[in-house]
């Protein structure tokens, strides 16, 4: 057979064409190693993290990067060795939220280095862009890649959890999330009381059904009003509606969170809420949730 025999070589099957050579074989033997490299680097990457969750939501707003800080830290305050992987590429909070905007990523051959917080690890797109107002113009493909590189790129070490908040909806990250990490233990659903919010709700619990997902269970935000002077909770949207939609789509409740300005103060000033107001219902509210999850987890795991 002649090289270069443009009738008999077929780009798409290799077999057709015995050239050594041939542009099309090397090329498609350099893409599969580096694929196999890629993928055993990530494997073996996330092979040290014993359980990772997903933090999602249907829409924006509803408090989820609160919910998945706050559920990371308190993970942490019961002695757990926590990661928080922020991967909402176009509106990255977590860095404001825990007083990190402006730090940098460090790294070397081995890996990037995460930002650690009082022994919280954690990573955001945040840390890569050269001010908070830089917006991200990324596409579907790259956005894959960028989110494959915190995985496989940051230095996560041993840890117990790996806490991943996704922007609202279930779009490219999400799904990117869900197919790089292979064993996901499940995701969680935040949403608000709102009667609108079940919608929602549903189409990420068929999103997680689709993809093999287990859900661990939905946390309803914002259920009721924390007073910030006596702790008293009023349940101004009505009592149980969080529950009741979780027993109707036939998935957990893990609990409900009050409204509480010290959530919104804490965000803005950068602070842990549930270190910052530890009495407070809402943190006790988080600190419960942790403890469901976890549970869950271990019951995964077979202890
Ligand atoms: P999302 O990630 O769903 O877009 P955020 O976590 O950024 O939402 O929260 C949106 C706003 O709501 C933030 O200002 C946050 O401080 C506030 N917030 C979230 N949960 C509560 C709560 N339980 N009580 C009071 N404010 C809250």
């Amino acid at each position: 057979m002649k090289e270069n025999d443009s009738n008999t070589c077929d780009p798409a099957d290799c077999s057709s064409c015995n050239v050594a050579s041939c542009p099309s074989a090397t090329r498609s033997t350099q893409e599969n190693q580096t694929d196999e490299d890629t993928g055993s680097k990530l494997e073996k990457r996330l092979s040290h993290i014993k359980n990772k969750i997903i933090v999602m939501s249907g829409k924006g707003g509803v408090g989820k990067s609160t919910v998945a800080a706050n559920i990371a830290m308190a993970a942490m305050l019961k002695g757990q060795s926590v990661g928080l992987l922020d991967v909402d590429l176009h509106g990255p909070s977590i860095p404001t939220m825990l007083g990190l905007e402006g730090r940098r990523m460090v790294g070397d051959e081995d890996g990037m280095e995460p930002v650690e917080i009082g022994g919280l690890k954690v990573m955001s797109v945040g840390f890569l862009l050269e001010s908070a107002d830089s917006p991200v113009v990324w596409r579907g493909p790259l956005k894959m890649s960028v989110i494959r590189q915190f995985m496989e790129d940051v230095k996560w070490g041993e840890l117990d959890l790996l806490v991943v908040d996704v922007p609202p909806g279930t779009g490219d990250e999400p799904l990117s999330v869900c197919q790089l990490i292979t064993d996901l233990a499940g995701a969680v659903i935040v949403t608000t009381p709102q009667k609108v919010a079940a919608v929602d709700v549903r189409k990420s619990i068929s999103f997680c059904n689709e993809l093999d997902i287990p859900v661990l269970g939905v946390i309803e935000n914002m259920s009721g009003f924390a007073c910030p002077k006596c702790n008293e909770v009023t349940p101004i949207f009505g009592a149980e509606g969080g529950q009741k939609m979780a027993d109707e789509m036939a998935v957990s409740f893990l609990g409900s969170i009050p409204i509480d300005p010290m959530v919104v103060r804490s965000g803005d000033e950068g602070r842990s809420f549930v270190e910052l107001a530890e009495l407070s219902p809402a943190a006790q509210s988080f600190r419960d949730i942790i403890d469901k999850i976890i549970y869950k987890l271990s019951d995964r795991r077979g202890g």
